[in-house]
């Protein structure tokens, strides 16, 4: 391995312009939080904890990157290139911490070290952050560890942000104590134009832009032939429920082997799935927007077959695997179970 001083130098270098890549695109669209950093600085009314309901397309962490800025950049508005910013970027400034899981948890020792760093770095000047992202990660003990920091922090001037995609597994003692912060989603029609004139087929990119946060994550979706696949295959599985002489497991074992290459593409296809019974069920009450426009006629030949309550049904048992994906260990079984309920 080759630590010599230059190829030291390039890594940080590169963390420097990734991260400075995402804080421009973070500050492009939630510009609300950040004007409202600003404004709580400058009236004394920051929080002491902030709570980002992330999801996985926006660097969360871009904004306690930018809060630490607006202490320690001399100018009125982070200039990104001052060696305070460039620490920040880096992320090798002394007064900000970020934590995220090791491995699959966030542990206790974790976040006792934000407050060793904390005490240790006590004789340098200024305001103290510290972001931990994934919160929902934290161990029990982690969690306990972090509520007595927030109780009794090493210092006045201390900021944390939290930073979650789940909201419902955050200890609600720890929920309490911090001001929420939503991000603003890109509207799906914004997305919508994007993606066509990048040259996509405007039907996909009319079902994708409804299915996005933003234009980074729906051309990400647009260019990834698995999720493009598993997109192609919902109407063909939901068709193939409701076969019900089918006896052919052939496609059965295609769509296993599609969803089964991870658990994303897993709760990729489940989402989609409940996506198309949500049409199903908005085509059954005379609503003619849907997610799946390029399958409207399917969804009406189809949504005269079964009654309104077992659509809702599906869609509520859907709903229930989707957000249970990361505590199933075994795939398989879910799968068999979603496939009999589906067809019942
Ligand atoms: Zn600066």
């Amino acid at each position: 391995m080759n630590i010599s001083g230059s190829d030291f130098q390039t890594d940080v270098e590169k963390k420097i312009e990734e991260n400075y890549q995402k804080l421009n695109r973070f500050l492009e669209r939630q510009t609300e939080i950040a004007d409202s950093f600003k404004k709580a600085k400058i009236n004394g009314k920051l929080s002491h904890a902030y709570l980002i309901k992330a999801n996985k397309n926006i660097d969360a962490l871009s904004a306690a990157r930018f809060l630490a800025m607006l202490f320690y950049c001399s100018a009125d508005t982070p200039c990104f290139t001052c060696s305070e910013c460039r620490k920040i970027l880096g992320n090798f400034h002394s007064n900000l911490k970020i934590v995220e899981p090791d491995g699959t948890t966030i542990k206790k020792e974790q976040i006792q070290g934000i407050q060793e760093e904390f005490i240790k770095a006590s004789l340098v000047e200024g305001a103290r952050f510290f972001a931990i992202n994934k919160a929902e990660k934290m161990s029990s003990a982690a969690a306990n560890s972090l509520l007595k920091f927030l109780e009794e922090p090493t210092g006045k001037q201390t900021y944390g942000i939290l930073i979650t995609e789940n909201i419902d597994l955050i200890l609600p003692t720890i929920l309490s104590r911090c001001q929420l912060l939503t991000l603003k989603k890109m509207n799906a029609e914004s997305i919508h134009n994007d993606l066509k004139a990048l040259g996509f087929d405007e039907e996909k990119a009319y079902f994708i832009s409804r299915f996005s946060q933003d234009i980074n994550d729906a051309e990400a979706f647009m260019n990834d032939p698995i999720k493009l696949s598993i997109l192609e295959k919902i109407p063909a599985f939901v068709k193939f429920l409701s076969e019900r002489n089918n006896e052919s497991f052939d496609f059965y074992r295609e769509i296993e082997n599609i969803i089964f290459i991870d658990r994303e593409c897993f709760r990729l296809f489940v989402d989609l799935l409940t996506f198309f019974y949500i049409d199903i069920y908005k085509i059954r009450n005379g609503y003619e927007k849907l997610f799946f426009l390029h399958e409207k006629a399917f969804i009406e030949k189809f949504s005269q077959k079964i009654s309104k309550a077992k659509i809702i049904n599906k869609i509520d048992y859907l709903i229930e695997i989707s957000a249970n994906i990361d505590y199933n260990i075994n795939s398989q079984l879910s799968f068999d179970q979603l496939y009999m309920k589906l067809r019942g």
